[in-house]
């Protein structure tokens, strides 16, 4: 049984967990799943859950397992292509499948409430670009994590795999496309819900909405105490584990524990934006996931896509994001995040980094100048025959890019980063993608640095193998393994 030092008393627990998004929703299934009896409290600011990156409509709703994202394979300075990080997207997202393939053998979820299948397409049609595809494909398809992958450059098979997106075009100009059948869209704010429900059914877990945590300190015992604010009414509560899964307001929780760890780190905002199609006779037709290639300067997270999306169970069609910039950290949050953020430890490297990243400063002032007619004329290059009535614009979420002092100075993170403090009491998350898709893989990262006595024991490691049987093994390095696993979770799943 879980022993806590300091359980018995009502703002006393095991372990909180700060935001209710995704991320410590996940968190919170795990640890219940090896705990049953934990003591959890989840604290959120906001009235109710996922509604800042986790809400399906503030992010693209890719389950991204590398098949179609152009960025996660780039092109080296020898002109070969680099599929390194592609294979270790794939292999987490494929551990976020197995788990979900788990809780639905248990009857815990059902799939169908967050996960949709739908092709995952690459789509380019500047030379260049299309050099780089046919040579992506071949790395590709030789590894059988990507061996479903088609290529073809024939107008008219494009036309029958997306056919909005080759209406209108000049059938003998040069395209050409990827497609990966297996692929997903999901709707991270149904599935955080589905989460919190599951734990719901049991009385160790509690979710207090609309209460912030302002500060947290570490007592003289080790154990953390936490400063909330409900309303005008102030409380604390204590406990020996906490996670820091506030998103974007992740790095300002950080800085306030006072941990060493917190001062190699800044953060830097970007915005995003949609457009999101109104003409259910085109939403209808389309029926795929089609990302492009991205602009020079562009952050990875601004590759354009084209995406049949379900959000709330409904069918949609969103073309975006467009990146942008405002000081907020949080979509619901304050124009002074930015600057707050700034302290003596980390301004050299903010500073540095912006200097040397004057290619995304470009990009993101492009991108602010843009009006309506230009968003619709980028549209236009995915879906010739846009029309500007049926599409309106909407904000998507808000994404903190980690700044991070190296020894090689400063540098600027587009992926994610599990920040621990040495004695494993406290964890945060700092950046963006791919970060929802691989939350299970991001989680265990948490377990492996905070909890690792436990996590060593037969009973934690017996848990996790029938959470996730392929756990403490690399797919990518064991070919029967990998389609066990994937045949196993087709069938729980639903996958053709
Ligand atoms: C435009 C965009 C597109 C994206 N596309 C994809 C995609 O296609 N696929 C993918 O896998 N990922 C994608 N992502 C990333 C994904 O959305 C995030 O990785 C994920 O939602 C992060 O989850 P989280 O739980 O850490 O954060 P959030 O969902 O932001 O949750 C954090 C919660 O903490 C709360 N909080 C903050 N401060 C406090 C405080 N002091 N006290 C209490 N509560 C607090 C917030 O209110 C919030 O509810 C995208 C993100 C964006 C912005």
């Amino acid at each position: 049984m879980f022993v806590s030092g300091i359980n018995g008393s009502d703002r006393s627990f095991d372990a909180v967990l700060i935001g209710a998004g995704i991320m410590s929703s996940t968190l919170a299934v795990l640890l219940h799943e090896l705990e049953p009896q934990m003591n959890i409290l989840i604290v959120e600011r906001l009235n109710g859950a996922a509604l800042e990156s986790s809400s399906a409509m503030n992010n693209a709703g890719t389950g991204h397992g590398a098949n179609c994202e152009l960025n996660y394979t780039p092109m080296l300075a020898d002109g070969s292509v680099a599929i390194d990080k592609a294979l270790k997207i794939n292999s987490a997202f494929e551990r976020s499948l197995e788990f979900w393939a788990s809780l639905t053998e248990m009857g815990r979820i059902s799939p169908n409430d967050f996960l949709n299948i739908l092709p995952h397409i690459s789509f380019v049609w500047k030379e260049n670009d299309i050099a780089f595809l046919k040579q992506r494909y071949l790395r590709m398809v030789a590894e059988e994590a990507f061996s479903g992958m088609e290529l073809t450059e024939d107008y008219s098979e494009i036309k029958d795999w997306m056919p909005i997106v080759m209406d209108g075009r000049n059938p003998f100009s040069k395209v050409a496309a990827t497609r990966i059948k297996r692929g997903t869209d999901i709707d991270f704010g149904a599935l955080t819900k589905t989460y919190l429900k599951l734990l719901k059914e049991s009385d160790s877990v509690q979710v207090k909405f609309s209460t912030e945590v302002k500060t947290l300190r570490k007592d003289s015992k080790g154990v953390w105490e936490l400063f909330l604010q409900e309303d005008s009414k102030s409380f604390s509560v204590e406990a020996p584990f906490v996670f820091i899964g506030a998103g974007g307001g992740s790095l300002s929780l950080l800085q306030e524990s006072k941990i060493p760890e917190a001062n190699s780190y800044g953060g830097f905002p970007v915005s995003g934006q949609w457009l999101i199609c109104e003409d259910s006779e085109l939403i209808e037709k389309h029926n795929a996931k089609v990302y492009g290639n991205s602009l020079v300067g562009a952050p990875p997270m601004s590759v354009p896509h084209l995406d049949t999306r379900w959000i709330e169970g409904r069918k949609a069609l969103l073309f975006g994001p467009f990146a942008g910039f405002n000081t907020k950290f949080l979509k619901y949050g304050s124009r002074l995040d930015l600057f707050r953020s700034i302290q003596i430890q980390n301004i050299g490297t903010m500073l540095q980094v912006g200097v040397e990243n004057l290619d995304l400063i470009q990009y993101l002032v492009d991108q602010l100048r843009q009006n309506d007619q230009d968003r619709i004329d980028s549209l236009r290059s995915f879906l010739p025959k846009a029309r500007n009535k049926d599409w309106k614009l909407s904000i998507a979420g808000q994404r903190v890019q980690i700044i991070k002092r190296t020894s090689n100075g400063g540098t600027l993170k587009m992926g994610t980063e599990v920040v621990s403090s040495s004695d494993g009491s406290l964890a945060a998350l700092l950046g963006a993608s791919p970060g929802a898709s691989i939350a299970i893989t991001i989680m265990l990262e948490v377990l492996r640095s905070c909890w690792s006595e436990r996590m060593s024991t037969e009973e934690w490691q017996s848990k996790l193998k029938k959470l996730l049987p392929s756990y403490g093994k690399d797919m990518n390095e064991d070919k029967p393994l990998l389609l066990k696993v994937r045949d196993r979770t087709n069938q729980l799943i639903g996958f053709p």
